[in-house]
């Protein structure tokens, strides 16, 4: 079986993967404007500040977009056809793309609450969007 890809840490994403492993998502607020974004930059996205702290997400969010994957886009997704990629809204504000787990990709709905779960890859967590009360 082939291993799917590991994410490449650098220094604005390194925190953010490191907390992973803890199963912790962290997204960053600018200490300027008082703005959330994801994923992790240097610069906050809305005045170039770079001030920025990390703040932990709830884990909680909903499916804002999605779409079903039936063709792998390596050997190593193969296993997992048909599944589910989507935009996720995190309650604190932010968008971030997962796969969604724990339901049939038929049962995914626009707006269907999910949390957030880990799916461990080699030695890193990736953070996977799991339906809530399927
Ligand atoms: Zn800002």
């Amino acid at each position: 079986m082939t291993m799917k890809p590991v994410p490449v840490a650098n220094p604005d994403t390194a925190p953010f993967w490191e907390a992973c492993n803890e199963e912790r998502f962290l997204i960053q607020e600018c200490n300027a404007c008082g703005k959330t974004q994801f994923y992790p930059r240097a610069l906050c996205k809305h005045c170039n500040s770079h001030d920025l702290k990390w703040r932990e997400a709830s884990g909680r969010g909903k499916v804002k977009t999605f779409t079903v994957v039936n063709h792998a886009p390596s050997p190593a997704f193969k296993e997992d056809l048909p599944y589910v990629l989507a935009l996720i809204d995190l309650e604190e504000g932010v968008r971030a793309m997962m796969n969604v787990i724990g339901c049939a990709p038929e049962d995914v709905r626009f707006g269907m609450e999910i949390e957030l779960v880990y799916e461990q890859r080699g030695d890193q967590k990736i953070p996977q969007a799991k339906a809530v009360g399927k």
